[in-house]
């Protein structure tokens, strides 16, 4: 028997592993059984090729707990390992230039040292005081016989196996107080690591398993029966062809995986072979989930590498606008072993997720198309999210976005901006909107009204982030946006222009007595050009609306940020000619009446009075008279 130390960077490694607090101690299961995999998967090359008659379904990958003994077996019939490979193999740590990916970033100690190593084997230290490994390989008669406890070294010496393959025995730590080792022991533990990581390995993980069964001839006596189960279900569903595959199947799948009760919106099924090779398997949910709109949502795909999970949510893959949707991406091209850290960099995974984002937009787009009441279902639940992404890319992703965005429309339901634009009238310049809290609201806005006059349609803003996003976009294939709130809507003649400016010119007096008494409140009293049955109405001048102020002041940061309000008075209505009478007559009538229509003006916007109660006792004293 020859006694070898480990090399010293293996070392160093190993020592880091066995006194890691590596939380997911459980991988090591994983590691194992793509080793045997792959083990199997070299053989079945070697004999398509050397034409030895093996074939896959005689391969297969075995588990065996013994609890009293404390041991676990992970045994495979792949092309195993020579007494060099052995040594070569577990011995050094070398090949996957781990150690010198670790000495340039020495800064990151403290992240995982686990994740970022091509470990393998050597994760099956965290739970096992001793590995054992009986290997021949094939077309050999002689097997050898690898131990180690770990960084002391190893051994290797000649061993009796009867086939090809290779044995790995683990002797299970005992309980800390950290960690329960046992449950490494026991069936249901294992069957469901297997089934949370290895689901989808090609060949068959078998294990012998232990039932109770009615005693023949009996009505309730039970015996023990053993039965050898196979933990994995093999076949990827993403593996199959979409001709295989019903909607049944497909939502079964997303139901199952993704713990959710409904039926998901929308599947996506794809498989890509190019700069990137890879299938991914997507859902658009019904529903947000309750967490959605909060910090502790966590967005991300799982991510397979041939068919073994890596990771149970990569963010890297899906863009925060498309944070809603569930599903897993399985490639070959990425390795095993990749840890959160190193995947960002991966180039192969940007490509991936440019890839899943076309799809998943032009998907949503021919939903949009084809299904309008599962579309607008979609919308309801994220279309928010849609929004948040505009805004939040400062507008960079208009492009992408703004053609999934639908808003409700003065002509009833959803439109899209591109409907908008297509029912444009002639000679319509923009695209107006207008705000509110609801749509019955914003439907009893005074704004609205000569919009609405002329037969334009009106967007209507019902969302916090509505305003903000449009802001971002600026326009939609050049047509400009419009408050129905802004100072010049584009929309009167020069005539009519004159004459208003002429009627306020006229009584200049009057105005700049009631702005100077309002002063604080609102920027100018001005005439307006767009009531018409309405007495009065609050608009802004410049970048922040009405609107905008509410949203910014309901947040702790910003809530100095004011809108330029102005208070407009419609020429027409009898309110404005008791107005001019009462500044010939009574000034302070005039100050009190222009405080009260402010306080009206206000609450049409839904927006707080100042001083409630002195306003209700205003209208009293007005009503008792
Ligand atoms: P990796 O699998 O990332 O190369 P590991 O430390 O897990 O790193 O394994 C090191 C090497 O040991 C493998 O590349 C393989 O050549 C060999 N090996 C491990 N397990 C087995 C096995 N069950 N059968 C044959 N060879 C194996």
């Amino acid at each position: 028997m020859e006694t070898k130390e480990f090399k010293a960077e293996s070392k160093r490694l190993l020592e880091m592993m066995i006194n890691s607090i590596y939380t997911h101690k459980e991988i090591f299961l994983r590691e194992l059984i793509s080793n045997a995999s792959d083990a199997m998967d070299k053989l079945y090359f070697k004999s398509m090729s050397e034409n030895t008659g093996i074939t896959r379904s005689d391969m297969a990958i075995t588990i065996e707990a013994d609890k009293d003994a404390r041991k676990l077996t992970i045994s495979d019939n792949g092309i195993g390992m020579t007494k060099d490979e052995l040594e070569n193999n577990l011995g050094t740590i070398a090949k996957s230039g781990s150690l010198a990916f670790k000495n340039e970033n020495e800064s990151t100690e403290d992240v995982n040292i686990i994740g970022q190593f091509g470990v393998g084997f050597y994760s099956a230290f965290m739970v096992a005081k001793r590995v054992t490994v009986i290997s021949r390989a094939y077309g050999e008669d002689t097997a050898y016989m690898w131990t180690s406890e770990g960084v002391e070294g190893y051994s290797i010496e000649e061993a009796a196996k009867d086939s090809h393959g290779t044995q790995i025995i683990l002797e299970i730590k005992d309980n800390s107080e950290e960690e329960n080792y046992d449950e490494f022991l026991t069936p249901y533990k294992i069957k469901s690591l297997v089934r949370k990581y290895s689901d989808y390995i090609r060949y068959p993980i078998k294990m012998d398993v232990e039932h109770e069964k009615l005693k023949e001839g009996t009505e309730n006596e039970y015996e023990k029966e053993t039965v050898t189960e196979t933990l994995n279900s093999m076949t990827p569903i993403w593996k199959k062809s979409k001709t295989e595959l019903t909607d049944e199947e497909y939502n079964q799948f997303y139901k199952d995986k993704f713990y959710d009760y409904d039926e998901p919106l929308l599947h996506i099924h794809s498989k890509t072979e190019g700069s990137a090779t890879y299938s991914a398997l997507l859902y658009v949910p019904a529903k947000a989930p309750y967490d959605y709109y909060s910090k502790s949502f966590e967005k991300g795909l799982q991510l397979y590498s041939s068919g073994v999970m890596i990771m149970d949510k990569c963010a890297d893959l899906l863009p925060d606008y498309f944070s809603f949707v569930k599903g897993l991406v399985d490639s070959e091209d990425l390795s095993l072993n990749i840890s959160r850290e190193m995947l960002q960099h991966d180039r192969q995974l940007k490509i991936i997720a440019k890839s899943l984002e076309k799809s998943i937009k032009s998907e949503l787009k021919k939903l949009q198309k084809n299904d309008r009441e599962k579309y607008e279902k979609f919308f309801e639940a994220f279309g928010m999210q849609i929004k948040y992404g505009i805004y939040e890319g400062f507008g960079s992703k208009k492009e992408t976005l703004q053609d999934l965005l639908m808003f409700k429309s003065s002509f009833g339901g959803y439109v899209t901006l591109e409907e908008y634009v297509s029912r444009m009238k002639e000679e319509q310049k923009y695209i107006y909107f207008a705000s509110g809290s609801s749509v019955a609201r914003i439907e009893g806005l005074p704004q609205t009204e000569l919009v609405k006059d002329k037969g334009y349609e009106i967007l209507y803003f019902t969302d916090h982030v509505d305003e903000f996003c449009i802001q971002m976009m600026h326009d939609y294939e050049g047509k400009e946006y419009k408050s129905v709130s802004s100072e010049d809507l584009g929309l009167e003649t020069e005539a009519e222009k004159e004459e208003i400016k002429k009627e306020e010119e006229d009584n200049k007096d009057l105005f700049d007595f009631m702005t100077e008494k309002l002063s604080g409140k609102v920027k100018a009293v001005k005439l307006s050009h767009r009531l018409k049955s309405h007495p009065v109405c609050i608009t802004s001048e410049g970048m922040l609306s009405v609107e905008m102020e509410k949203v910014l002041s309901a947040m702790p940061t910003e809530q100095n940020a004011k809108a330029e309000k102005i208070l407009e008075i419609n020429a027409s209505h009898p309110i404005y000619n008791k107005l001019k009478a009462l500044y010939e007559s009574d000034k302070d009538k005039v100050a009190e009446y222009g405080d009260i229509l402010y306080s009206q003006a206000l609450l049409i916007e839904g927006m707080a009075i100042e001083n409630p109660v002195e306003f209700t006792n205003k209208i009293c004293e007005i009503m008792a008279e």
